[in-house]
């Protein structure tokens, strides 16, 4: 089975290169099939949030999959909603409960969503659960350049991981978020990686696929690989969610890569 490389992450602690996103993965037999499929293909990141619905699939999956805990990475996270210091605990609580999980691998702050203060007391609780070690790791999403220089400049830990969404169409407005987080050593998640599906059908990356003998969703995926982001993609089809994982034994020439950098131009 192909074993993914992990990544070393700002405070020591590795996560792996590549993961299985569980959006849209309804609760129950669904998400519990999936994430189990995904397991089996050698899948040890496992991306859930507590507003998906289904941390308790994703927890009974693990169990059931036959996988030490010890080798999953579990990612799950907390909605503005819950912001503030003690809602944010209550809300890690609560899906802790959900996912049936001693301890998280990481956990993000869902969005930057509107009120500043309450963000950074949510911040402070995340902090507080890695002291506990409770929590292995904490880390942002969807945080841009201002949110990233707010957290920096207002606190002493500097998130782990900034989860944003990241493929080729995308690629030039995220650019300045990726540089900064390289300046602050913070690992980048690509979250809808293959852009929910849209872009598969897009003529130049079906080029690049044919001329490779990969498929479209390979080559985006690779080459979310290739700018040293973590892909998180999500499929609730055993055949997709194997040919998604299929993308540690080619390469993307720096021409190809170009050529998909410019897709967003
Ligand atoms: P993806 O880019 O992963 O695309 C998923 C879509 O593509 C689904 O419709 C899926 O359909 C389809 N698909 C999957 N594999 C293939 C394939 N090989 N060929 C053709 N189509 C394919 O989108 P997501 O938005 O789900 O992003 C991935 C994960 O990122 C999420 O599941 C979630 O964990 C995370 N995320 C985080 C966000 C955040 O705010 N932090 C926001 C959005 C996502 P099917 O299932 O039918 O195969």
């Amino acid at each position: 089975m192909t074993r993914v490389t992990a990544i070393e992450l700002n405070n020591g602690e590795k996560v792996p290169g590549f993961g299985f996103g569980t959006w849209q993965l309804e609760e129950g037999n669904e998400v519990l099939g999936a994430t189990v499929e995904a397991l089996k293909t050698g899948y040890r990141l496992i991306d859930t949030a507590r507003i998906y619905g289904n941390e308790r699939g994703v927890g009974e999956a693990i169990r059931r999959s036959g996988v030490p805990r010890e080798e999953i990475f579990v990612t799950t996270k907390l909605w503005p909603s819950d912001f503030g210091y003690d809602s944010a605990l209550r809300a890690f609580d609560e899906s802790m409960q959900r996912l049936g999980l001693d301890y998280l691998d990481l956990y993000l702050i869902h969005w930057p969503g509107q009120d500043k203060q309450k963000r950074q007391e949510a911040w402070r609780a995340l902090i507080e659960l890695q002291k506990q070690k409770i929590v292995r790791s904490i880390g942002v999403s969807n945080y841009m350049v201002e949110h990233l220089q707010e957290v920096v400049k207002t606190s002493d830990v500097v998130p782990a991981v900034n989860q944003i969404e990241f493929h080729p169409y995308i690629y030039e407005e995220q650019k300045p978020v990726l540089d900064l987080c390289k300046k602050h050593d913070i690992v980048v998640e690509a979250y809808s990686p293959l852009s929910r599906g849209l872009g598969l059908n897009n003529i130049t990356v079906n080029d690049i696929a044919q001329r490779l003998e990969r498929t479209p969703a390979q080559v985006v995926l690779r080459w979310a690989i290739k700018h040293n982001t973590v892909p998180i993609p999500k499929s609730v089809h055993p055949e997709r969610i194997k040919e998604n994982f299929q993308v540690f034994d080619f390469e993307l020439a720096a021409e190809d890569m170009k050529i998909l950098d410019d897709l967003s131009r």
